[in-house]
Parts: C-alpha cells; structure tokens; sequence
C-alpha cells in the first residue's frame, strides 16, 4: 500500500492549450533523478490517479511535473483544471528504475525523448551527479510535433552551457518544418542516417547505450531500429544491453 502526503501547487505553468506544468511543494521522501511519483486527486467524487516523472532534481524543493493534457483521458481532463492553492496527493515513496545507476558505462550516452518525456532527463541533468561525467558525451533528442512544444528549450540550452561540450542538443519537429530541428520522426531519423549526421555522433553497439522516454509508439519503433541496424537489445539487470525504456502509457 502506498503512503500518501498532500501536495499543494504553487505555481502552474500554462504552455499551450494542452500542454502545462505543475510546481507543488510535498513532504515526499528524496528520490532519485530519473524516477516517478503517482499522483491522486478527487475531483466531483471521482478519484484517479496517474504515474508522473519528476521533472526538478532531488535537491530542488519545487516539484515539477510536465504534463499533456489527453482530450478523451481520465486524469489530465480534470488536473488541468487545478488553480495554484489547490492541492493533489502523491506517493512519499519515488518508483522507477529510469536511473544513471541503471546506465551501464559507456562513451556516449543518448537520451531520447518525445513530448512530455523529456522530464526524467532534465532531473538527471538538473542533478549534475558526478556518474554524468563518465560519459564521453551525452546527446539530448526532444522530438515533438510543432515547434510551440519545446517548452523547455531554453532551460535545456542552460544545460547545454554549464556541461560544456558534453551535452549535444538534437530537437525534432513531425508536424512543420522548421530550420532549426529535424523534421521527422526519431525512428526514421535513426534510420536514415540523419540525426547522427546532424548531431556528429555515431550510434553504436561498442560505444552507445540509449534511453528511451515517452510515446510507446516511437519506443517500440526506434528498438525495432536500433535492433535491426545495430543489433542492439532491451538492457535488463540480468542480460545488459543497450537501450533503457520509459514508456508513458
Ligand atoms: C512511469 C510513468 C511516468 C509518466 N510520466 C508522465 C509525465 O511526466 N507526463 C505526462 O504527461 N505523462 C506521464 N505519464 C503518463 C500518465 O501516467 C498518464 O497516463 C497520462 O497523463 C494520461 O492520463 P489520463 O488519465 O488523462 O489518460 P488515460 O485515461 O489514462 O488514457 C486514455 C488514453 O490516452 C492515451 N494516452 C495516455 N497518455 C497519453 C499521452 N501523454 N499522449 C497521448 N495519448 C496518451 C492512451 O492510449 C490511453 O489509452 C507517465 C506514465 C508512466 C507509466
């Protein structure tokens, strides 16, 4: 059974009409950059609740959760509607093994993402742990539809600054084109050559591990693509491998 606290949001970042973030301060216990909480609220009698990344690092007090808001869904309808004051419930407890502890030493590490995915990362940046600097390189991929959701582009570039040359920042549009993004999708990005072209950096089974964050639909076409090209597999505690997985629904 899970322990819950009460959270209560201090601000709310409105981005676009379906896209927002939640700032809530909880009494949580700490967790680890990369992980999850599940949230609960109960609004006319209903009650659901929803896995959510942590988006802020560990030391930062403001929990920040980045969310899309889905039309025909249960949960995002009705947390859309919360006004700063308002409160939420939240597991004390983080889950998730979405983690740097998890990554298995390598040159370069990607970190993919689509939409609302880019949350764990920016945790894990945010927490500047000193296993980051065992990587070579880390290439940072947010693809989204139009350019309007690259709501953390310019924190992003921040990253890019205080890492560096370590961090290598790749955005992806499918829906515009756009000239500073890729336009696609990230499969077929792999697939063609293009985002390893564009970012300089080769994906590799020797010198690459690959995480995967967001939209089960690019997770599962972007393994298909890693595997065929470069037989790379599912890293689980028991087989390493090269691609680590969140996926969102
Ligand atoms: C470990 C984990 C971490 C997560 N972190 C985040 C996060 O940081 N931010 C975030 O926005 N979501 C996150 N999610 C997804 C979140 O838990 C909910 O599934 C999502 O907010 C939709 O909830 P809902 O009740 O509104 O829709 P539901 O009623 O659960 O879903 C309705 C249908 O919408 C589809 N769907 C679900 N989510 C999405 C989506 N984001 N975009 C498009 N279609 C969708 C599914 O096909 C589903 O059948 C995470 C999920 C997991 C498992």
């Amino acid at each position: 059974m899970s322990t819950w606290v009460t959270g209560k949001i201090i601000d709310i970042k409105n981005w676009t009409d379906q896209l927002f973030s939640l700032i809530v301060r909880a009494p949580v216990n700490t967790f680890i950059a990369g992980q999850f909480t599940k949230i609960k609220i109960k609004i006319n009698n209903i009650i659901v609740q929803r896995a959510y990344s942590y988006l802020n690092a560990p030391h930062n007090p403001n929990l920040e959760f980045y969310i899309a808001t889905v039309l025909e869904g249960k949960c995002t309808p009705l947390l859309c509607t919360l006004r700063p004051g308002d409160t939420l419930m939240l597991t004390k407890k983080a889950y998730g093994r979405f983690i740097l502890n998890e990554i298995p030493n390598c040159k370069n590490l990607w970190m993919l993402a689509s939409g609302t995915g880019i949350g764990p990362y920016l945790s894990i940046l945010e927490d500047h742990d000193k296993r980051l600097y065992q990587f070579s390189n880390i290439v940072l991929v947010h693809a989204v539809r139009f350019s309007k959701n690259l709501n953390y582009l310019s924190q992003i570039r921040k990253l890019q600054k205080f890492y560096n040359g370590k961090l290598h920042v790749q955005t992806i549009i499918s829906q515009e084109e756009s000239y500073s993004s890729l336009f696609g999708r990230i499969p077929n990005l792999i697939e063609n050559d293009s985002l390893e072209k564009e970012v300089g950096l080769q994906l590799d089974i020797n010198n690459s591990h690959v995480m995967l964050c967001g939209n089960p639909k690019m997770i599962q076409d972007t393994k298909e693509i890693l595997n065929k090209k470069y037989g790379m597999q599912d890293h689980l505690r028991y087989k390493p491998g090269h691609v680590t997985q969140e996926r969102y629904w």
